[in-house]
């Protein structure tokens, strides 16, 4: 059973880590949130977590578009027996005009944050012999669309690094898995709405049905808690062959 392990749920103050965090809260595990501010609001959210499901929940602040940043959230947090790595920003615009700091900071945040926190973790959980690492890739770490060029490689990125920490954990009771969502309606989709009814010249309803649900066939967007059923499966015992893959949360998406 999952009750008691440690949790860290990078980029969980809101949206799919929040909902993944709750999961796990309510089946009992103890959870380390985290985003790159330090408000009360932050540390309240922890405390009403902790509070709902009796369980510890703690919120470390760490800017993981610093590499030491990252390395040192999972080692504040002591222990960590499943590490989701699940911040990850976004900016869309074409290639010849994609400003350089915008790709830069989608490559630390989305893709090279996984490397540290996972250098740090997997020793933590060698010592605890039993690990799980949850990368939140995206339909996007398997197919492309065109002006995401730096979310696009970070989540092939991504995609390629699981695979590599599965071989390097194949021995050992650790799994390393990839969730591949398709959209989730969360304030990172929200705020691209804006974007895409500009670049397509559309109303809210048509760039959300024609664009941004044009390659997810069920017309639906995931739910946040749907993604959380899944981390929370690749945490239990039925799961444990499982390594070095993707699973896909996309709504067919990936089978267009
Ligand atoms: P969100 O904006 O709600 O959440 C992103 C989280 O990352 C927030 O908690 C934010 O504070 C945190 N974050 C951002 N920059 C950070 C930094 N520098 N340091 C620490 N934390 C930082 O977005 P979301 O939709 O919940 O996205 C979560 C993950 O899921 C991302 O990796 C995203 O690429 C992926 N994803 C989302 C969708 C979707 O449709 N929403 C689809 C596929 C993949």
């Amino acid at each position: 059973s999952v009750a008691g392990k440690t949790a860290v749920v990078t980029g969980s103050n809101s949206g799919i880590g929040l909902g993944i965090a709750r999961s796990f809260a309510a089946a009992g595990m103890k959870v380390v949130l985290n985003s790159y501010t330090d408000r009360k609001e932050d540390h309240a959210l922890a405390e009403e977590l902790a509070r709902e499901h009796g369980t510890e929940v703690r919120y470390i602040a760490a800017d993981l578009s610093d590499g030491e940043a990252a390395r040192r959230l999972v080692s504040e947090a002591g222990s960590c027996d499943v590490l989701v790595n699940n911040a990850g920003i976004q900016h869309v615009a074409a290639i010849d005009e994609f400003p350089t700091d915008k790709w830069n900071a989608i490559i630390a945040i989305n893709m090279s944050s996984a490397f540290h926190t996972t250098a740090v973790a997997l020793p933590m959980m060698r010592a605890a012999g039993w690990g799980r690492v949850i990368n939140i890739a995206s339909a996007h770490g398997l197919t492309a669309s065109p002006y995401k060029s730096a979310y696009v490689a970070a989540k092939h990125g991504v995609v390629g690094m699981t695979k590599v920490v599965a071989l390097e954990t194949a021995e050992e009771p650790i799994t390393a898995n990839a969730i591949c969502p398709g959209y989730v309606m969360t304030p990172l989709v929200e705020s691209q709405i804006p974007d895409t009814m500009r670049k397509y010249d559309m109303d809210r309803e048509t760039a959300v049905r024609d664009v941004l649900l044009q390659r997810q066939p069920s017309k639906e967007f995931a739910t946040t808690d749907q993604l959380g059923g899944t981390a929370l499966f690749l945490c239990s015992d039925h799961a444990a062959q499982i390594t070095g893959t993707t699973i896909s949360v996309d709504g067919g998406w990936t089978a267009l």
